[in-house]
């Protein structure tokens, strides 16, 4: 869950900004919004503290004249006070969110192109044969690789990649959407948009994703594509899986996917405990998903198995979705061909502070942010948060609607928002 600064008026006013606010790549919407808190704060008139973690860690705003860049950072010496999960607790006094940075971790952009930072063993075949035969050389060559990795290059996860390739291509197809073309059921066009547009902006160091892409064809394509791969690297591929899991072996999982252009399924294997993690990463959302992960095929006789691995819950039409509760909005909202998107980083409104809505309607006027709060009432973090979130958005009303459902107490959802 994401975390939150609090932002505390000496004249009892409260405001918020999430950590990612920082996610915007637009330098002078950030600037806007810390100029003035700078200020505030430069005259002790407001405390800004990070609610990590309870009790909250005091937090600084500085400025640096030179570069004209704000940032939020924590006094030194504290980073261990953060939880684990937030962006301040890796442990360098240096590290700040400032306005001419972005905050995304494991995604380098230049020119358009996007380069992936992972893990190497999320990706490269390490042949167990030559490990054995020469395990020095191997060692080195990985760890090395690791050692040189700064705070500003944190890594990203095949989870992460495989949700925002997918939101990206929901997105992009709800946009492309007219009267009868919308995302249909069989979730083709997503696909579609996935491999037409999307994937060939990525890359993992020399690897562009399209040219690794295995598309679900014959199984010794992989071999093919692994071949044609400069370093090594495992092909990439995003399946669907319409049920959940299909067969099971002592260590392995065996999964019947499709890709939704080729009608047929096929058999992927994928360790026990790679899949047990990815769907306990996802709440253990029941199918269909999209899965993503990096394959390897050892021989002709054995199908080929994943490398690194996850799961994606889906909608009936394809939109990613991170609850059940937002499943039913969802398939609820593209029943009636409603043009609702994912924001995500290209789409995010620096007033909103950093809070990412769970849906944006762009039929209606003016749009309609979409929450839907699904976790317990009893978990009052959670519940704090959804004030916060309710409050905030319901400000924004000349350039904003929102809609939320409480799904957390058994209520249905409201009525959706009329078209225009
Ligand atoms: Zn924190």
């Amino acid at each position: 869950m994401e975390h939150i600064f609090e932002i505390k008026h000496t004249n009892g006013k409260k405001e918020y900004l999430a950590h990612n606010f920082f996610l915007s790549s637009d330098k002078e919407a950030k600037r806007c919004k810390l100029k003035p808190l700078r200020e505030l704060y430069r005259r002790r008139a407001l405390k800004i503290s990070c609610s990590c973690t309870s009790p909250k860690v005091k937090m600084l705003i500085a400025y640096r004249e030179k570069t004209n860049t704000y940032s939020i950072r924590t006094f030194p010496g504290k980073a261990k006070e953060h939880a684990t999960s937030c962006f301040f607790s890796s442990g360098n006094d240096d590290t700040s969110l400032a306005t001419d940075t972005t905050y995304e971790k494991g995604y380098v952009e230049k020119n358009g192109k996007i380069e992936v930072k992972l893990d190497s063993h999320d990706f490269k075949k390490t042949n167990t044969n030559n490990l054995k035969a020469n395990p020095a050389k191997t060692t080195t060559t990985s760890m090395g690789k690791r050692q040189n990795t700064s705070v500003s290059s944190y890594k990203s996860s095949v989870y992460a990649l495989t949700k925002r390739l997918v939101t990206e291509a929901w997105n992009k197809s709800i946009l492309a959407s007219t009267m009868d073309k919308y995302p249909a059921e069989d979730k083709n066009m997503v696909y579609k948009s996935l491999k037409g547009d999307i994937l060939w902006k990525y890359s993992i160091g020399r690897d562009q994703l399209d040219r690794i892409f295995y598309g679900g064809g014959l199984v010794g394509q992989i071999s093919h594509l692994e071949g044609k791969s400069k370093s090594n690297s495992a092909a990439y591929t995003i399946l669907l899986l319409e049920e959940d899991l299909t067969a099971e072996t002592s260590d392995k999982v065996i999964l019947s996917l499709r890709s939704p252009k080729y009608k047929e399924l096929r058999e992927i294997v994928v360790p026990t405990h790679l899949y047990n993690n990815a769907l306990s990463a996802v709440n253990n959302i029941p199918a269909p998903y999209f899965i993503g992960g990096f394959l390897t095929y050892t021989s002709s006789k054995t199908p080929p198995e994943f490398l690194s691995f996850s799961l994606i819950p889906i909608s009936d039409y394809g939109a990613p979705i991170e609850s059940s509760f937002e499943r039913t909005l969802f398939n609820k909202l593209s029943a009636e061909q409603r043009k609702v998107i994912r924001p995500v980083r290209e789409t995010i409104d620096s007033s909103w502070n950093g809070f990412i809505p769970d849906g944006l309607l762009l039929d209606t006027k003016p749009k309609t942010i979409l929450e839907v709060f699904g976790m317990s009432q009893n978990h009052l973090a959670y519940h704090e948060k959804r004030q916060i979130k309710i409050e905030h958005f319901s400000n924004l009303n000349s350039s904003y609607n929102l809609w939320y459902w409480d799904a957390f107490n058994g209520s249905s959802p409201p009525r959706l928002p009329n078209l225009n």
